[in-house]
């Protein structure tokens, strides 16, 4: 393994000022955390409207939550940058699409107003909004992922059903994840995760940032990189209990919520 101080990861925040929904740039702030107190460097770069910017400068891509009239406003640019991530996720490139972000790396996202805004194909997905009048998916959300529990808040009009053949992230224990009905959070495609939590997602959720982290060493360094020694993750496994005693305690049924 190589000594951690020779190791560093660049990561990539696209639209960071438009898509930064309920602080999910707090991802990238975890992911920096998790590497520092392990002798990872990193950078973090800003990816907005116009840059010039490669997925190729990146180890990690992370993408984060906005309204609609945001998704309007970088939905153009990312169309012009959507052959390059699909071929970076072919290539293992690491991503993280949360919300927003993750509606706009499926095929396309139809928003409250019945505008189509083009995705980029990424997950094989389609996010729809049912119009303004429909409940929006909103509340605390506690899913199932590789049999350990993921935690977050979520606040989306869009509903995500996944195409026949595409992989879910996780499965919902409570609350409404892609669409309230199916029983499914997110996507994943290869080093690609998709979710609907927000929170950020990554700090109460160790397990996951540091699986990200983990691959994005492998992939820039080998397999034995991605071996990452462990953290005193107190702080951060008390939040993750305390959102699921949130997230159970207020769901309407032992399965949790569901859309009514
Ligand atoms: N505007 C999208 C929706 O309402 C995404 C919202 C978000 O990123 N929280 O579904």
């Amino acid at each position: 393994m190589s000594n951690s101080h020779d190791r560093r990861l660049d990561i990539a925040v696209l639209y960071p000022d438009l898509l930064n929904l309920y602080g999910d740039r707090g991802n990238a702030r975890a992911m920096e955390r998790r590497c520092a107190a392990r002798g990872i460097d990193t950078t973090v770069t800003g990816v907005d409207i116009g840059d010039d910017w490669s997925p190729e400068q990146s180890d990690l891509v992370l993408i984060g939550g906005g309204q609609d009239r945001e998704q309007r406003r970088v939905h153009a640019d990312l169309q012009g940058r959507s052959a390059e991530i699909r071929d970076y996720v072919t290539d293992d490139g690491v991503v993280l699409a949360v919300c927003a972000g993750f509606q706009l790396f499926g095929h396309r996202y139809r928003g409250w107003d019945g505008e189509i805004m083009e995705g980029i194909g990424v997950f094989d997905a389609v996010a729809t909004h049912p119009g303004p009048q429909i409940r929006r998916c909103v509340g605390n959300v506690v899913a199932l992922w590789e049999g350990e529990t993921i935690v977050g808040f979520e606040n989306h009009g869009g509903r995500t059903y996944l195409n026949n053949g595409q992989q879910a992230l996780a499965d919902v224990v409570s609350g409404f994840g892609n669409n309230g009905g199916d029983g499914l959070e997110g996507a994943r495609v290869k080093n690609a995760f998709g979710t609907y939590l927000h929170g950020a997602v990554l700090p109460k959720n160790p397990h996951l940032a540091d699986r990200l982290i983990s691959l994005a060493l492998e992939r820039r360094y080998g397999l034995e990189a991605g071996e990452l020694e462990p953290l005193d993750d107190g702080a951060a496994l008390r939040a993750h209990a305390e959102a699921l005693h949130a997230a159970l305690s207020a769901s309407e049924s032992p399965l949790g919520r569901r859309f009514a």
